[in-house]
């Protein structure tokens, strides 16, 4: 239903399960920081704030939480190293910003953000990015700000049996890259002006190959916001949702079948399992405000404001 002075709000911090790695006790403290983050969007769309800057800042609130995959907690690529990707977009202009491959950047979605609104580009890459960066005076931390002591055991882990030769998209190191990592970050709203905007931001897969760039900074596959038709961040394995273009996908269910926000994110989400049996989810907030997600892995760690009602956590 349409409801056009209410905001929406939606985050999520990652496809998979914490169920076999995390006590209840940590579970809860994943779900008390989501809640207490979109509690924070809420009071920025309520001071009138744009989706855009809302989005900004509850990414960038998530990247500066270790619990998950992207800013402070990211994950390690091959090298035991941290390269972050990270992309935003504004529905109503469809504007972009998008960085790839980026290290020592504290939050890379405010780069991201900066290059939509002062770059003559969408993407900038590597040491171009931190290049960029410096013109902003945007915060540098250094590099062992972001290796704490949970992601170089989890690297060890995942390069250990990459070692001993499992092939590097074999399932059991895949089980290493999902079951066993804390999720990517994505932040989506829709504010009272009925506009719309999307985040995603990561340190990509476990002991991926240096280089390696995922979903999350491509614009249409890991995010995606249009003002006619819905905001969308995506999380998973970044290669099915790069083949699949998977966020453009969901917006184009809507564009062009003229698709709520639930059956958008199903029929997105059956696609990516049908075309490539591909491992994530998705979470989606149309024009109307409605609130969406899917996902094929157990479950997705992710929270919601709909339509400025009550805040919802699941893990
Ligand atoms: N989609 C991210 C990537 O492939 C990873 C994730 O969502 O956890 O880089």
């Amino acid at each position: 239903m349409p409801k056009n002075n209410t905001y929406s709000l939606m985050l999520h911090g990652g496809a998979g399960t914490l169920d076999n790695v995390k006590t209840q006790e940590i579970i809860d403290h994943y779900s008390e920081q989501i809640r207490v983050i979109l509690e924070k969007g809420r009071s920025c769309l309520l001071e009138g704030g744009s989706a855009l800057d809302t989005v900004t800042l509850c990414a960038s609130l998530l990247e500066d939480n270790e619990l998950f995959n992207a800013g402070k907690g990211s994950v390690l690529n091959e090298d035991g190293e941290v390269e972050m990707d990270a992309a935003i977009m504004d529905g109503k202009t469809l504007k972009a910003g998008a960085v790839a491959s980026i290290k020592n950047i504290k939050n890379p979605i405010k780069l991201a953000r900066s290059i939509l609104e002062e770059c003559e580009h969408v993407m900038l890459i590597g040491q171009g990015a931190n290049r960029f960066a410096n013109h902003f005076n945007l915060e540098m931390a250094p590099s062992d700000y972001f290796l704490t002591e949970d992601r170089v055991k989890q690297w060890q882990a995942a390069y250990q049996s990459n070692r001993i030769g499992l092939d590097h998209d074999s399932q059991d190191l895949m089980e290493i890259k999902y079951d066993d990592k804390y999720g990517t970050i994505g932040a989506i709203a829709r504010d009272i002006n009925g506009n719309l905007a999307a985040a995603t931001s990561t340190g990509g897969l476990v002991n991926k190959r240096y280089g390696r760039v995922g979903d999350s900074p491509i614009i249409g596959s890991g995010v995606y916001a249009d003002n006619e038709t819905c905001a969308v961040s995506c999380t998973g394995y970044g290669e099915d949702f790069m083949r699949t273009v998977l966020a453009k996908t969901a917006s184009d269910l809507i564009l062009f079948k003229g698709l709520d926000a639930e059956m958008a994110s199903e029929q997105a989400i059956a696609y990516l399992r049908r075309k490539v049996n591909g491992r994530g989810g998705l979470i989606l907030i149309d024009y109307n405000g409605n609130c969406a997600k899917g996902f094929t892995t157990n479950k997705m760690i992710h929270g919601w404001i709909q339509h400025g009602g009550n805040t919802y956590c699941k893990l």
